[in-house]
């Protein structure tokens, strides 16, 4: 099968030296006591890459399941959780928060921009009985960040518990948990670490700690319980077979992004240059502000329709690019430079091969964009 050119926000691109990892030959992980340290090891760079001496953990599952493992292990029927909104993964824990027996309190912000901090810090003064926050750092489906740094100090001078929901901004941009006081960061292993999909990483503050080891009423379920992790290391004893040939493999990415000496400035400046590309030729681009270094939203212009510009990108360039789901489904187009996308020959291309899909259509944008793409950088 002659694979397409991934362009999408996660999965992303396998670099080989991953992809080497990967087929390396296996130990028994519950019995070779050398995987536990190797285990370790791996934490200790995602500890790095998100600048915390929390714990961290690897779960066998994709981002989801750090989601649904901090809802699942920190909520108890009847708390009241502050569901932090604007946008589809950011309503979605709402979900989480309920199917966990907790009452989901919203506060709702503009979905085309980045949370009102000021708004939430006035929400928070007249409300803040709530033993937790959910959040999202990057808006995935609209190409929007947002800024945790400030919300969670402000959640945490409340003494409100923060999960932050970082699975496509880790490595793309900056997070410094213990600064911010970020009680669990979620991670991904297909997005920025550019790692297979099927892992989620999570860090959990002692205060976290507490909350899930000292419940009233026991953790629902067994996969996404994380209190059965905390003695993981010194039990030497995990709950389930680790996936071990994805944790060599997101071990290795892990060390691409820390060799790097600035992955985030390569995200920054990439995303800058699509982002003025794009405008310059006239598109539209979803977000009126927060913009994401690591997915670009782009409104589908008139006279064309979802279908035609991704059917015509893979057909005529062996491109994928993305749309999105819920209220934003067929209203635009994503593309992802995430990790090893993020690079001015594969958003060039990318660029260029949307310019001339537009224009097989009608749509004409008023700078050739990849050029306009390539004066940016
Ligand atoms: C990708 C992503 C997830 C996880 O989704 P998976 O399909 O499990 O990889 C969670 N949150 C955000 C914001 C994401 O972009």
């Amino acid at each position: 099968m002659n694979k397409p050119f991934i362009m999408t926000p996660g999965p992303t691109y396998i670099h080989e030296e991953v992809r080497m990892a990967l087929a390396q030959p296996i130990t028994n992980p519950d019995l070779d006591v050398s995987f536990f340290g190797f285990y370790k090891e791996t934490c200790n760079k995602l500890k790095k890459i998100i600048q915390t001496k929390n714990d961290m953990l690897i779960l066998s599952g994709e981002g989801i399941l750090g989601l649904e493992a901090a809802c699942a292990s920190l909520i108890e029927p009847g708390d009241r959780v502050l569901c932090i909104d604007n946008g589809i993964f950011g309503n979605g824990f709402g979900d989480f928060i309920k199917m966990y027996g907790g009452e989901a309190v919203y506060f709702k912000s503009d979905y085309r921009r980045a949370i009102d901090v000021g708004l939430l810090e006035k929400f928070l003064s007249k409300d803040h009985n709530f033993s937790m926050a959910t959040l999202v750092h990057c808006e995935t489906p609209s190409g929007i960040t947002n800024p945790i740094d400030r919300i969670c100090k402000l959640l945490n001078q409340h003494g409100i518990i923060s999960v932050v929901d970082s699975v496509s901004a880790i490595g793309g941009e900056v997070l410094k948990a213990d600064e911010w006081s970020i009680d669990m960061v979620l991670g991904g292993s297909q997005k920025c670490l550019s790692a297979p999909p099927g892992l989620t990483f999570l860090s959990i503050s002692p205060r976290a700690w507490e909350k899930i080891l000292n419940r009233r009423v026991p953790i629902i379920g067994y996969y996404a319980n994380l209190a059965h992790w905390k003695n993981w290391y010194q039990e030497k004893w995990f709950p389930y077979t680790q996936p071990i040939s994805d944790i060599y493999g997101l071990r290795t990415a892990a060390e691409r992004w820390l060799k790097e000496e600035n992955p985030i400035e390569r995200h920054e400046k990439i995303a800058k240059a699509a982002r003025k590309s794009l405008m310059e030729g006239g598109l539209n681009l979803y977000p009126i502000d927060g913009f994401s270094n690591t997915v670009t939203t782009i409104k589908i212009p008139e006279n064309i329709g979802f279908h035609e510009i991704y059917q015509t990108m893979l057909k005529d360039h062996n491109i994928l690019i993305a749309g999105a789901f819920g209220f934003l489904k067929d209203k635009v187009i994503r593309i992802g430079h995430m990790g090893e996308n993020c690079y001015e020959d594969k958003v060039y291309l990318t660029l260029k091969a949307l310019d001339q899909v537009l224009r097989k259509y009608g749509v004409r944008p008023k700078v050739e964009l990849h050029k306009a793409f390539t004066s940016y950088m």
